[in-house]
C-alpha cells in the first residue's frame, strides 16, 4: 500500500470529442461526494479538450493534464503546444515521455527531459513514463534500460512536487497483459533507489506510477505492490465507472 498520497492519472490517448466532457463532469461529481477520497487524481484528454475540461473542474480538485508538452514556451513549432499554454488553459500537469510518443515521434531521452523542464518551468506536474520493451524485457535489459531513460530523462533539478515517474512496460500497454505483482515491485524498487541516487532525498517522495492494462479487476493487486503509488490508465479512463472502479479498489 502507498505510503505517499496516491495519484490516479487518465491518458484519454488520441479520443474524445466534445461529447466525451460528460466523463469529465461525472468524475467531477464523484470527487464532490467523495469517492476519490484520499487520490490525487487528474485525467489528460486530448489537446482540443483541455481548455474546457478544466473550466468544468474549476473549483474542483480533479486536475486536468495535458499529453505532452514542447520544450520551449513559445515559437516556430507548428502544431505543438507548450506547457505554458496547458498552464495557462488551466492544466495542472502533463505527461511527458510516453512510450508512444518515445516510439512514434522518435523522442530521444534528452527531448523527454527538456520537456519535463518545460513543465517545472510552467508550474505543471511532469508525469515522466519509462519502460522496457518485450525484446528488451526478453532479453534481461529491462533495469539496465529503465536506468538509462531515468538518468537521461529525468531532470537533475526534479522535486517531488514537480516529477511524478510512470513505470509503463510498453508490451503491456493496450495489450491486456501486466506483468506479475512481483515484477512491477522489482521495478519500482529500482526506480526509487535510482531515483534517490539522482536526485538525493527528493527521490524518496517522488510518487511511482504503474500503468499498463490496469483495469478494474486487476487494479487491487497493481495498488498493493510496494513502492506502486499511483496508477497511469489508458483504456479504462474513458469511461467513468471504470476509471472510478479502479481508484474504489485502492
Ligand atoms: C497508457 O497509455 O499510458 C496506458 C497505460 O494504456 P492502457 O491502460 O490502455 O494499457
Amino acid at each position: 500500500m502507498a505510503t505517499l498520497r496516491p495519484l490516479l492519472a487518465g491518458n484519454w490517448k488520441m479520443n474524445g470529442t466534445r461529447a466525451s466532457l460528460s466523463v469529465v463532469s461525472a468524475l467531477r461529481d464523484a470527487v464532490a461526494a467523495g469517492r476519490m477520497r484520499g487520490v490525487d487524481t487528474v485525467v489528460c484528454p486530448p489537446a482540443t479538450l483541455v481548455m474546457a475540461a478544466a473550466d468544468l473542474c474549476a473549483g474542483s480538485s480533479l486536475m486536468i493534464g495535458g499529453q505532452d508538452c514542447d520544450s520551449q514556451p513559445a515559437g516556430a513549432s507548428t502544431g505543438d503546444v507548450s506547457a505554458e499554454m496547458l498552464k495557462d488553459a488551466g492544466a495542472a500537469a502533463v505527461i511527458v515521455g510516453h512510450s508512444e510518443r518515445r516510439n512514434l515521434h522518435g523522442e530521444s531521452d534528452a527531448v523527454v527531459r527538456a520537456k519535463a523542464e518545460a513543465a517545472a518551468r510552467a508550474g505543471l506536474l511532469a508525469i515522466i513514463c519509462v519502460g522496457e520493451s518485450r525484446a528488451e524485457r526478453d532479453g534481461g535489459e529491462t533495469l539496465r534500460v529503465i536506468g538509462r531513460q531515468i538518468d537521461e530523462s529525468v531532470p537533475p533539478a526534479a522535486t517531488a512536487r514537480t516529477v511524478a515517474l510512470a513505470y509503463e512496460p510498453v508490451w503491456a500497454i493496450g495489450t491486456g497483459l501486466t506483468p506479475e505483482a512481483t515484477d512491477i515491485a522489482e521495478v519500482h524498487g529500482f526506480l526509487r533507489r535510482r531515483l534517490q541516487a539522482l536526485i538525493g532525498g527528493e527521490g524518496g517522495g517522488v510518487r511511482l506510477l504503474y500503468g499498463g492494462s490496469v483495469k478494474p479487476d486487476n487494479a487491487g493487486e497493481v495498488w498493493g505492490v510496494e513502492n506502486v503509488d499511483g496508477l497511469l490508465v489508458g483504456g479504462a479512463s474513458l469511461k467513468e465507472e471504470d476509471f472510478l472502479a479502479i481508484a474504489a479498489a485502492r
